[in-house]
């Protein structure tokens, strides 16, 4: 199913980058086609000097295995607002800071009884510790899950039982959603908790443990567990069609092109930038490029407690000096939206470098941007399963507004058609690459056979669809599945449709992603209810608010209709297609296999 997004247009006149000599700060890639040519995975391995004695450990590399002076650097600058005064309050760890306390949460969970390829999982908010969890775990050779702390209990349950994690570092106040799932979870034998703010620690049950108790007793020296590249390191869970969330398994070894992205398209310059990747931890925006990435170069990076509020980030940018910004479209979007005498009011001068993900961004937003902060947005394109940026618009290279950009040196990506063969230039078909970076999925987890089904002529097959022009350029048209892309996240259309049915009222349910202007799509559900219940504003909130506490903030229908009946094939498979058609007003296509 595809969605025609405004990259159609390519009305767009092209922006032409200055010459070399005018940049007053030279980009780390000078020129994107002689990349290409001398392009090596070896020497970027090189380049990270990757310590031999620990293989590959993510950890090592990014935490412990700078240079003295860069370990006296801001890793990362964490900041909270005031409830009461609405001024920011920071808290900076240095490398130094982090390896210690990776060290000291390694040695806890050793002592909690984890082993190398044990499932560690974080549900905490944005805060230092679940940073220090997530390096502390990957030391002890622990594949580790981040899970986005807006997750209802039933999302949490479908990752934590699939996964078989042991292990859980949570927060007082997010605690209660794991309680609720736990008699589910029969693999889960220790709970961590964080309480910054000292307000449980008196009611831990016998499973639990107290972070700052445990840390306090912890040693802050550590023998990082010996990981080779292609072991197992971060697990992101993905949707699907059909079916519950997938586990995306990435590995130590992908740190080699998350770092050589950071350093191409982020175009981080260490010892000068202050970065800000606005993705939270549970996606894998939040790990590659709001950890892996940056801190293997020895980056500084800010990381900002707080939801979206215009006014905020605008704030945060000045006061922090933020100079390379990695955000999303959607966000993009609600900052044009609150208008252009907003951003005026801010000293936005550091910032030199702007990138976008997670959808299409659309030329209007990268316009806005040059207008406003007189930089350009520069989009890049990958997902979850290619671990790191894949096709993207580089500092050196003119910007064609709405498309993607070309694919990172060493990276092949090409346009198939049904059979899985390169179609001619212009035509659109499958999104592709061959799959030799570093970074791409080792697997599913437990789901090989799907896995492998990605696979087709050596190619791995993305899922969206796309098509590329005469200058190598990739125009991105549209997912070729009934995956929903909401804000930059996907949700998969069973899960919902799942958690709408458990509603008493509902009998059946089909769910789409209708087109919307700030968030790319929105859920849009179609429901029909059981014999005894009348449709009513009321009911229908009450099933908004049901799946929302369910699965996510994110994930749940912002529009219900109820329906007599759903439209289903004779085999009795609810129609979603037919119905997204007679939503949007498009041709029904074919409908011989309707129920009569
Ligand atoms: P996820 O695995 O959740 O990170 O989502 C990946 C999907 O988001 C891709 O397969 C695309 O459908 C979409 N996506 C990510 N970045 C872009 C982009 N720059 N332009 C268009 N779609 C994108």
């Amino acid at each position: 199913m595809t969605h025609v997004t405004s990259s159609e247009t390519h009305s767009f006149e092209t922006i032409v980058k200055p010459p070399l000599e005018k940049w007053a700060i030279p980009p780390n890639m000078a020129n994107y086609d002689a990349m290409c040519d001398d392009f090596s995975w070896k020497q970027i391995e090189n380049q990270l000097k990757l310590p031999r004695t620990n293989g590959v450990n993510q950890a090592s590399v990014c935490i412990d295995g700078h240079p003295p002076e860069v370990m006296k650097r801001n890793a990362l600058i964490w900041i909270r607002k005031d409830s009461t005064t609405g001024q920011f309050k920071d808290e900076t760890y240095t490398f130094e800071d982090l390896k210690r306390e990776t060290n000291r949460f390694a040695n806890v969970l050793v002592q909690a009884g984890i082993e190398k390829g044990d499932r560690v999982f974080t549900f905490l908010e944005r805060i230092p510790e679940n940073y220090i969890s997530i390096f502390g775990a990957l030391k002890t050779g622990a594949v580790v899950g981040p899970l986005f702390s807006a997750f209802g209990p039933e999302a949490i349950k479908d990752r934590l039982q699939d996964s078989q994690a042991r292990l859980v570092v949570t927060s007082p106040a997010l605690k209660p959603r794991l309680d609720s799932i736990r008699g589910d979870l029969p693999h889960l034998e220790k709970v961590i908790v964080v309480d910054r703010d000292n307000t449980q620690t008196d009611s831990l049950q016998a499973h639990e443990l107290d972070y700052a108790a445990a840390m306090a007793e912890a040693s802050d020296t550590f023998e990082v567990v010996h990981t080779d590249p292609d072991d197992y390191s971060i697990m992101h869970y993905t949707s699907g069609t059909t079916g519950k969330p997938k586990g995306v398994v990435l590995c130590h070894g992908a740190l080699v092109s998350q770092s050589a992205t950071a350093q191409y398209v982020l175009d981080l310059k260490p010892d000068r930038d202050i970065y800000w990747c606005s993705a939270d931890p549970g996606w894998v925006t939040g790990t590659s490029y709001g950890m892996f990435g940056p801190w293997s170069l020895g980056a500084t990076q800010i990381v900002y407690e707080g939801g979206f509020k215009a006014e905020d980030w605008y704030r945060l940018m000045q006061d922090y000096k933020v100079t390379v910004w990695y955000t999303a479209p959607t966000a993009i979007r609600m900052l044009m939206k609150s208008g252009e005498a907003l951003v005026e009011q801010y000293d936005l001068s550091s910032l030199r470098h702007l990138c976008s993900v997670g959808e299409p961004l659309n030329p209007e937003a990268i316009i806005w941007g040059q207008d406003v902060f007189g930089k350009i947005f520069h989009d890049t394109w990958w997902q979850t399963e290619t671990g790191c940026m894949h096709i993207c618009n580089y500092p050196c290279l003119d910007v064609k507004p709405g498309s993607m950009g070309k694919p990172v040196p060493g990276i092949t990506a090409g346009i198939l058609d049904e059979d899985w063969n390169p179609v001619p230039v212009g035509e659109e078909g499958h999104l592709a690459l061959r799959p030799n970076a570093p970074s791409v999925l080792k697997t599913y987890w437990h789901r090989d056979e799907v896995y492998q089904s990605k696979f087709k002529n050596g190619w791995y097959i993305t899922g969206d669809r796309a098509k590329v022009d005469d200058e190598g350029y990739f125009w991105f048209i549209g997912r070729d599945d009934d995956v929903i892309n909401t804000a930059g996240h996907l949700v998969g259309p069973f899960e919902v449709e799942s958690a709408l049915i458990e509603h008493p009222a509902v009998a059946e349910a089909a769910v789409i992603g209708k087109p919307d202007k700030e968030r790319m799509e929105i859920i849009k559900a179609f429901v029909s209810l059981k014999t005894g219940f009348t449709e009513s504003d009321e009911l229908i909130q009450e099933i908004r608010t049901f799946v929302r506490h369910r699965l996510a903030a994110h994930a749940y229908p912002r529009e219900i209709a109820v329906l007599p009946d759903l439209p289903k094939t004779r085999s009795g498979k609810i129609m979603r297609r037919l119905l997204k058609a007679r939503e949007l007003g498009l041709p029904e296509g074919d409908t011989s296999t309707l129920e009569e």
